[in-house]
């Protein structure tokens, strides 16, 4: 099915980004899969090549400005426009009591979360600009921008500034027709949740498993989340039928977080 979009996703070459993906492909959009792991994102390209999806890729680090402008770029070259831009890439961080935080974790998070996420809707909002139709960003918040969660302060802080970005945003950039929303994923059992688990397993002694299976007993319909339920929430915000939507950020979490 031809659908004359054209979506970038940053930080889409395995989880929930590459779930989004899968799905903006599968509704006939022309997609641009992108990450820093070029391993992943090598392999993501081919297996969606193989179902026959616009798609391409590359290479990109949310961390660095310019590389943001070089996903429009390639947008544009190969697709001719950008419609959809999706500022999805996000790191944990250390799972740590508050007084035992570490700066360089502090920037580390920062870098991705928050200046990722800026970088890209400024890249997103020039181009947008320039074609002069409007068009939308889209931006990854978490339970955890709605709430503060123990042990994840820096994560929670980050996810909290997404929030405050996408706000802002959607305020300066409506008079160009540009929306600008956020997801707010619960727990999804990806590569970061792996990670969490692992991690959570110091500060709170619990066993491998043991910390996701906790916090999955937290969500009211009873199983933790899969890509596809935040690909449905984000197709929706990518999609027209969201255009009267702006500067929001959607829980998509199956009744954890109540607001
Ligand atoms: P993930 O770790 O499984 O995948 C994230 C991807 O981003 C990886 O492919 C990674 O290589 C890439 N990435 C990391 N740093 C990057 C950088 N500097 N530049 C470009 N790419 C980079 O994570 P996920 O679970 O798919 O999470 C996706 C987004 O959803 C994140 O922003 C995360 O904070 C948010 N989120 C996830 C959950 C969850 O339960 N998994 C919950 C709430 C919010």
């Amino acid at each position: 099915m031809a659908l004359d979009r054209v979506a970038v996703i940053t930080g889409s070459a395995q989880g929930l980004g590459k779930g989004i993906a899968e799905k903006l492909c599968g509704q006939g959009y022309k997609v641009v899969i992108s990450d820093i792991n070029e391993e992943v994102l090598n392999e993501t390209l081919e297996e969606f090549k193989g179902k026959d999806y616009e798609v391409s890729a590359l290479v990109a680090d949310v961390t660095k400005q310019e590389e943001h402008e070089s996903l429009v770029r390639h947008a544009v070259e190969k697709y001719g426009k950008l419609d959809v831009y999706i500022n999805n890439a996000g790191v944990e961080g250390e799972v740590e009591q508050i007084e035992k935080i570490n700066s360089k974790n502090v920037d580390f998070v920062f870098d991705v979360n928050v200046k990722g996420v800026l970088y890209g809707i400024q890249a997103a909002a020039k181009q947008l600009k320039k074609q002069g139709q409007g068009g939308t960003i889209i931006n990854a918040s978490s339970i955890a921008g709605h709430e503060g969660f123990d042990f994840l302060a820096t994560y929670s802080a980050s996810k909290f500034a997404v929030r405050g970005l996408t706000q802002v945003a959607s305020k300066e950039l409506a008079k160009d027709k540009i929306t600008v929303n956020a997801y707010c994923p619960g727990i999804a059992a990806t590569g970061m949740w792996d990670r969490l688990d692992e991690k959570f397993m110091d500060v709170l002694g619990t066993k491998k498993g043991e910390a996701l299976e906790q916090f999955a007993s937290t969500i009211s319909l009873g199983r933790t989340q899969e890509p596809q339920d935040v690909a449905n929430l984000v197709a929706f915000l990518a999609s027209e039928d969201a255009s009267y939507i702006t500067g929001q950020a959607i829980l998509t979490d199956g009744g954890i977080v109540y607001r």
